[in-house]
């Protein structure tokens, strides 16, 4: 019997090579995972927002790590300036003033410098990490994660055809990178987030750079760091300034509330940085490049949202405590409740509240992930939560 073109091993290491996903997955980030898992419980015709409930009231969305705050007051007015000029690709040299401002500013504390070649932008970070896995990982070469962690690199990995290679985090919420590193001496890429999505939690700095040296040599270590300005956690990127196969990703959907608006970056050797460009190279909107500069210009954004947010979310977990809930301490937007019953059915009964939260991970079915809003939005949260979890639960 002849196989089909589409699904013979060279029509499929044709696509690899030219950098098309052969298998049905699909790649997903943030937004869409949040979408699917809203759908599940909701089965809406058509994707939509959900409505205000009966007493107009908006729904409290708290399923995606969004940033309630929004793009800063001068990323606003840079977005509104920059628009006049979107008739053309780039009028202004807009992504060449950010990735000197990148390469000025590279660091949370501003104390590495990197060259500008070690910097590449995209329209967020989903696209690097998902490029990263594509470029690194194959059929011989697994992508290691930790479990629970974001997910969007494993969709690539599947679409690569790879094998996905999972490992409990440990007692302490961080990655067990002993294990990681050990998991496959082919491994394409390691990832570690940090702080992790959806715990919220931190690995050691030392345990990171341990996994940045001690991996299998033609393994690249992927350090996510979408959520490191929300945490005091020194960043990764003096890995990249020492010469290691080390990705870090960078995000402004998340401090700097610019999740719609889509600006990331990704910063690396640029024989590494290299591998990525095959998967595409986009044109970036003008909006998100000068609203990315305008934010980054802002001296004390990073320290005051950081703030604002911990602050939201510490009076969240003391209601929390309180009331005797149990849920994992976080440093970041979001954080795991552990509801002791079918996190699904919580999640279900919460949007009937017309309160939206997050995912479960299979590996801690009775976990939900709930990302931190404005004070009213977790008033409203803590209502409902309340009211679901004091349902028996067959009822919820
Ligand atoms: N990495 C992590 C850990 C995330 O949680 C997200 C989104 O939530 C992303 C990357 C991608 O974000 P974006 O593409 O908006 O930069």
């Amino acid at each position: 019997m002849s196989s089909s073109p589409l699904s013979s091993p060279s029509r499929r290491s044709f696509l690899r090579t030219a950098g098309i996903a052969a298998a049905a997955f699909p790649i997903m980030s943030e937004g869409h995972l949040a979408w699917a898992a809203m759908q599940q419980q909701t089965k809406p015709a058509r994707r939509q927002r959900p409505a205000a409930d009966a007493n107009g009231a908006a729904p409290v969305m708290i399923n995606a790590n969004e940033n309630p705050l929004g793009p800063c007051q001068s990323a606003l007015a840079a977005i509104d300036a920059s628009a006049l000029t979107g008739g053309r690709y780039d009028a202004n040299g807009g992504l060449d003033k950010l990735v000197t401002l990148l390469s000025q500013q590279t660091g949370v504390t501003g104390d590495v410098k990197l060259p500008e070649d070690h910097i590449a932008v995209y329209a967020g970070s989903s696209e690097p990490l998902h490029f990263t896995v594509l470029a690194f990982c194959s059929d011989s070469k697994p992508y290691v994660t930790a479990d629970p962690s974001y997910e969007a690199g494993m969709w690539a990995a599947q679409a690569a055809e790879a094998k996905v290679s999972k490992w409990p985090l440990t007692e302490t919420y961080a990655h067990d990178v002993k294990a990681m590193v050990g998991a496959s001496p082919t491994a394409g890429v390691i990832y570690i987030c940090n702080p992790n999505n959806p715990t919220g939690t931190l690995t050691p700095k030392e345990d990171i750079v341990w996994a940045a040296k001690n991996k299998p040599a033609g393994t690249v270590l992927l350090i996510d760091e979408a959520y490191i300005h929300l945490s005091e956690a020194p960043s990764c990127l003096d890995l990249v300034q020492q010469g290691l196969d080390v990705i870090v990703l960078r995000t402004f959907s998340k401090v700097y509330g610019m999740a719609g608006i889509r600006c990331g970056v990704a910063f690396g050797k640029p024989e590494l940085l290299a591998k990525l460009q095959r998967y595409g190279m986009n044109p970036l909107p003008v909006t998100a490049v000068t609203a990315a500069s305008a934010s980054l210009s802002e001296a004390d954004l990073v320290a005051t949202r950081r703030k604002i947010i911990a602050d939201t979310r510490n009076s969240t977990f003391k209601w929390l405590a309180n009331k005797g809930y149990k849920f994992i301490p976080s440093v970041s937007n979001c954080f795991m409740i552990d509801t002791g019953r079918p996190g699904k059915d919580v999640i279900a009964a919460m949007q009937k509240q017309n309160v939206f939260i997050g995912r479960t991970w299979p590996i801690w079915p009775n976990h939900v992930r709930v990302s931190v809003g404005t004070p009213a939005e977790m008033a409203a949260f803590q209502a409902a939560f309340e009211s679901v979890m004091s349902a028996p639960p067959a009822t919820a």
